[in-house]
């Protein structure tokens, strides 16, 4: 899940970076839990590869987590089956030795990545939130399997290019599958950062699941519900006295003094969306350049990839949970110009359209607190720095599975704005839609420091964090819907003509029209343009010896073309764009022989690269 604000707590003196981090999270999310848990999500080994139905592809899994191996062995399955569509390669070897596996998925046959205009997904930045990384996956085998069937997809790989990193930490990931750890991005230490005492969340009856400890306490905020005493509900503000009790995570308090009780954040909360660069960029009091690629490799070889391609027009960041999509602005003071802020919105509808997601900005999501905190993201920096349209995903809901409503943007994460009859019917869903496996029953225990107690409560990590698995295929599927969307609504230079008119002896004008017929501007966001991250199109003519060139530029700027998404409506003259904003007409004169063939290119960082060649040859007659 991305960081809704909760709690603040992290000016602390001394404070080393990893648990500025963790802190940061606290202050931005819910803590997550450390400790030992088995997973019961993961089958240990790599799984025999089942061919899907409708190809020879390897079909992608939906009832378990792929482990690393697992992971590894399907995506070259699928590149070794579609070599024309997609190639596999690793950005780097993480601290554990395993590869980040990054995906480039095009028709090679129609033009090389490059010069095609990009859209980058990836999954498992955070290594819980195993829906993420699955949604990236089924995003790469969808392409993969229906090119040449699906007409959109095939039209989305012959023109645009797809880059999938499906597994931002696969050391991260793995520790959670292997050893049921509940890791932020990776359970990787900073040396020296000593953790404080306090709770540390930990399975402790060993049922392999971290919920939470309940105990009678006369000055407890909490009573049990009359009717459902598995619920908890607060005691009233004019209430005193009764059967009150206090509701902790599982697990041990070190240094305890017998009466007070903090539960900490997670031991392993470096968070990779809080180690890209900084947005306010380097010149800011305190900007980090660039993660620091000892702590960080993967982030570090991410960024870099990203640099390296400067064909990205749009960006997703798949996570769980919430059922939201998260835009910028993320800070009060970040740039947002109405141009994009309009694009955003488009992109937004056809998301909550298509998914149900509730999209929102994730300073919206700050719910204006904590706002003094500048808050570095991934897309904050992909938006401010280099203009490319940055979304975060927050997959699944099981309050709205619950049939909760979800009203205002703390919804999301339930936020504790919500009814007591809305706990009831997450509770009734539990029962009936998941056979009860998301709630466990309150069964007593001996605590070695707290004395009698009772463990359970929801289990956080397979029912809120992640979607039930016989529901994970239906809620990846409908998202990735929307990413084609988003891929196909990126610019796309095209040749309209080129075209020879003899005006001498041995002399043409060559005319070059030139169209983007894409839906965003050939610089994609206005951000593009205002922080000069994209160049406009330029036009090259190509002439063989044999010709010569007379008047006007060989290569020249024409600067950037609209797209589609300024015509919104006749209604209103300011609705639309008139004339042809999308087109571009270069001419030139040269001398060549009949017969000479000549040829023009036109190209754009962000619309790819459009080429036609011409025979000139006199008009008959
Ligand atoms: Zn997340």
């Amino acid at each position: 899940m991305a960081e809704s604000p909760k709690r603040i707590g992290f000016n602390q003196k001394g404070i080393c970076w990893k648990m500025a981090l963790a802190a940061a999270l606290l202050i931005l999310g819910e803590s997550l839990p450390a400790g030992e848990s088995v997973n019961r999500a993961a089958r240990p080994g790599p799984a025999a590869l089942k061919r899907d139905q409708r190809g020879s592809l390897p079909a992608l899994p939906f009832d378990h987590i792929l482990r690393y191996d697992e992971l590894t062995s399907l995506l070259h399955a699928w590149a070794s089956a579609r070599p024309d569509l997609l190639q596999i390669e690793s950005l780097g070897r993480t601290p554990e030795g395993r590869e980040l596996w990054f995906a480039t998925v095009t028709n090679t046959a129609t033009g090389p990545e490059a010069e095609k205009p990009a859209l980058i997904v990836d999954g498992n930045m955070h290594a819980l939130e195993w829906t993420g990384g699955v949604a990236a996956m089924n995003f790469l085998w969808r392409l993969v399997r229906d090119h040449g069937s699906d007409d959109r997809i095939t039209r989305l790989l012959d023109t645009r290019c797809v880059y999938v990193l499906p597994r931002l930490s696969p050391d991260g990931v793995e520790a959670t599958l292997r050893e049921g750890r509940v890791i932020r991005s990776v359970a990787r230490e900073e040396a020296g950062c000593a953790p404080p005492p306090g709770l540390r969340m930990r399975d402790l009856d060993g049922d392999g699941r971290i919920v939470f400890m309940r105990f009678r306490d006369p000055s407890g905020p909490w009573k049990l519900h009359p009717q459902e005493p598995r619920l908890l509900v607060a005691c009233r503000a004019d209430e005193a006295g009764g059967d009150t009790w206090r509701v902790v995570p599982e697990g041990l308090i070190e240094g305890y003094d017998g009466d007070s009780i903090t539960v900490l954040p997670a031991l392993e909360g470096l968070d990779f969306g809080m180690a890209f660069p900084d947005d306010r960029g380097p010149s800011a009091a305190g900007a980090r350049q660039a993660p620091d690629p000892a702590l960080v490799p993967e982030v570090a070889a991410y960024v870099k990839a990203i640099r390296s391609r400067p064909n990205i027009v749009a960006y997703v960041t798949c996570h769980s949970f919430g059922g939201g999509l998260l835009m910028p602005p993320v800070n009060p003071d970040d740039p947002l110009p109405q141009t994009d802020r309009l694009t955003y919105a488009a992109f937004a509808a056809k998301a909550a359209e298509l998914t149900g997601y509730h999209p929102t900005s994730y300073l919206d999501l700050r719910a204006g607190q904590m706002t003094d905190v500048h808050i570095p993201t991934e897309i904050g920096w992909l938006y401010s720095v280099h203009g490319i349209f940055a979304f975060i995903t927050e997959f699944w809901n099981p309050l709205k599975a619950a049939g909760i409503s979800l009203d205002g943007p703390m919804s999301l994460w339930l936020g504790g704005y919500h009814p007591v009859e809305d706990e009831l019917k997450l509770l009734r869903w539990n029962d009936s839609e998941i056979g009860g496996a998301g709630f466990v029953a309150w069964h007593p225990f001996r605590h070695p420091q707290l004395g009698p107690v009772e463990i359970g409560g929801w289990d956080k990590v397979h029912y809120w964090y992640n979607a039930p698995f016989d529901r994970l295929e239906k809620e990846v599927t409908l998202h990735a819907d929307w990413l084609i969307f988003l891929a196909l609504a990126s610019p796309r230079l095209e040749i309209r003509s080129l075209r020879a008119q003899p005006v001498g002896e041995g002399v043409w004008r060559v005319r070059l029209v030139i169209e983007n017929t894409g839906w965003l501007p050939t610089n994609g966001s206005q951000r593009a343009l205002d922080i000069r991250g994209v160049e406009g199109v330029v036009a090259e003519l190509s002439l063989p010896p044999a010709a010569r060139f007379i008047e006007g530029d060989l290569r020249r700027s024409v600067g950037q073309l609209s797209g589609r998404s300024e015509q919104r409506s006749t209604a209103t003259w300011w609705g639309y764009n008139p004339g042809t904003p999308d087109r571009a007409v270069v001419d030139w004169k040269i001398a060549a022989p009949a017969g000479t063939t000549v040829s023009a290119t036109a190209s754009h960082a962000r619309a790819g690269t459009a080429r036609a060649t011409l025979r000139l040859q006199r008009p008959p007659g």
